[in-house]
C-alpha cells in the first residue's frame, strides 16, 4: 500500500506535493536542476529512487530537466494522461507512484525519447556522495 496522502503532506515541501501528488507542472525555466551539468543521479525527491543518470541529460530547450533515458526497469511507469484536452503519456515512480512529468517520442538518439521532468521532483546525488 502506498503511503497515506496526510503524510506525504508532511514529509514534502508545498511544491513538491503539488506535483508529485497533485500532477501539476512547475513554470518552465524555474527548476533549480534545470541547468545543473554534474555529473551525478537524479532520484525521486518523494522516496530517493534512482530514476535519471546525468549521462542522458540534455537541453531540450523545453524550460525542464530533460533526459532520454530512464536508469533501470525499476525507475519509472507510464501511463496515458488524457488531462488538459491533450493525449500524452504521464511518467511516474515505480516506487512511490509521484508524477515526475511525461515522455515524448521527440528526444535524441539513441532512444528517441525525452523524458520531460519537473525539476521539484527530482533531487540530485553528486557521483562522489
Ligand atoms: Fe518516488
Amino acid at each position: 500500500m502506498g503511503k497515506a496522502e496526510k503524510d506525504w503532506k508532511l514529509e514534502l515541501t508545498a511544491e513538491q506535493y503539488k506535483v508529485l501528488r497533485e500532477c501539476e507542472t512547475e513554470r518552465p525555466f524555474s527548476g533549480k536542476l534545470l541547468y545543473n551539468k554534474e555529473r551525478g543521479m537524479y532520484v525521486c525527491a518523494g522516496c530517493r529512487n534512482k530514476l535519471f543518470s546525468s549521462e542522458t541529460k540534455f537541453d531540450s530547450g523545453s524550460g525542464w530537466p530533460s533526459f532520454w533515458d530512464k536508469v533501470s526497469e525499476d525507475s519509472i511507469e507510464t501511463k496515458t494522461d488524457r488531462s488538459h484536452g491533450m493525449t500524452r503519456t504521464e511518467v511516474t515512480c515505480k516506487k512511490c507512484g509521484g508524477h515526475l512529468g511525461h515522455v515524448f517520442n521527440d528526444g535524441p538518439d539513441p532512444t528517441g525519447l525525452r523524458y520531460c521532468i519537473n525539476s521539484v521532483a527530482l533531487d540530485f546525488k553528486n557521483q562522489e556522495d
